[in-house]
């Protein structure tokens, strides 16, 4: 008798299921216990893939989507390369409409993937005809039998992570956590994720990470949408210029603010100290981490989940660029040590 062959179908098979990682030598000196979610495992490498499923199975389901339909997003990059990457698998045209913020490796992928891309200017209004979010708008009325993911206004969004994310932590921690802290840019993430933990824990405390440049934190705590708060940022995915409604507010007990310049240096020192080559805001919820510590948010029996939601190959023109760190000037003060010194053996 033959063996059996052991393979998956498809890669959409592999979505989800990532591991929990301890964080060691990043939280030395740290109280409590502190661990990852490594989004990066994802195949689409980050936890996109996890909303793009879902939503595009639902619509399946709903009979809104049928062989040979265009799906539509708005995306930084990582919701693009997880939508192009199940609408080839099943069988799906995929227009993305991204920020002109995104690396360039960003975009080039979206394009090896087979989606259409259009670049449009980052600094502008979300009500400008130019905003990302206008270009998708009218590209989806333009296009006949297309969907429009959106992903910022998709309750199905905190669904995803609601259904996958939440009950993953929940049993790899074995109910034990204290704390969840995550990135909010659609707000997807962490209040899918929260409202599941608090359900079964009403107790675990959630921290949503926000850039300075966004209006997150401030309507957290006042309710008012402050436009003043509003200014360019580095940090892609992270934080936003509106209030989206696939963020549920009432999940999250409070907001922290990074920098981009320490959130940048803290991305590097993750992948020398702890071996894990992680993403901008990775480097974003472990500087929050840093902050919160600081601030004696927790104790030695605290046990603290984050989530590193995408892969460090996605900014090797950005963060993981001398040069592009220099052009910041987030290289100042720095030692040659910090930086990646190169040396030429002739
Ligand atoms: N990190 C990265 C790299 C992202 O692309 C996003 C999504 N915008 C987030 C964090 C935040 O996740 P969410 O949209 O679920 O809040």
């Amino acid at each position: 008798m033959k063996n059996e062959i052991k393979a998956h179908n498809n890669i959409l098979e592999l979505i989800g299921n990532t591991p929990l990682v301890r964080l060691n030598r990043m939280t030395e000196g740290f109280q409590g216990d502190f661990y990852a979610k490594v989004e990066s495992f994802n195949p689409g490498h980050s936890s996109k893939d996890r909303i793009a499923i879902h939503i595009i199975e639902e619509a399946e389901r709903k009979g809104i989507l049928t062989k040979g339909s265009t799906i539509i997003e708005t995306t930084s990059g990582n919701t693009g390369f997880s939508i192009a990457m199940v609408s080839i698998i099943k069988g799906y045209d995929c227009i993305l409409a991204v920020s002109s913020k995104s690396s360039s490796d960003k975009i080039d992928m979206l394009r090896s993937m087979g989606a259409k891309v259009y670049v449009c200017p980052a600094h502008v209004s979300a009500d400008d005809p130019r905003s990302y979010y206008q270009v998708a708008k009218r590209l989806h009325e333009e296009t006949k039998g297309s969907i429009y993911i959106n992903q910022y206004f998709n309750e199905l969004n905190i669904d995803a992570h609601y259904k996958s994310t939440g009950p993953e932590i929940w049993e790899q921690t074995g109910g034990q956590l204290t704390h969840f802290v995550a990135c909010s840019g659609t707000g997807g993430t962490i209040s899918g994720t929260a409202r599941y933990l608090k359900e079964q824990n009403p107790k675990i405390k959630v921290i949503g990470v926000d850039a300075y440049g966004s209006v997150l934190k401030k309507y957290h705590e006042t309710g008012n949408f402050d436009t003043n708060e509003i200014y360019p940022y580095r940090i892609e995915g992270l934080g936003k210029n509106l209030i989206p409604s696939a963020t549920d507010f009432d999940t999250i007990d409070k907001f922290i603010k990074v920098t981009d310049a320490e959130s940048a240096h803290t991305a590097r020192e993750i992948s020398r100290k702890e071996g894990l080559f992680v993403g901008y805001t990775s480097g974003a919820v472990m500087q929050a981490l840093k902050q919160l510590n600081e601030e004696g948010e927790f104790n030695k029996d605290s046990k603290v989940v984050v989530i590193f939601p995408d892969h460090g190959s996605r900014y090797m023109s950005k963060i993981y660029s001398d040069k592009w760190m220099e052009d910041q000037g987030f290289l100042e003060n720095e030692t040659v040590e910090e930086t990646q010194a190169i040396q030429f053996v002739k």
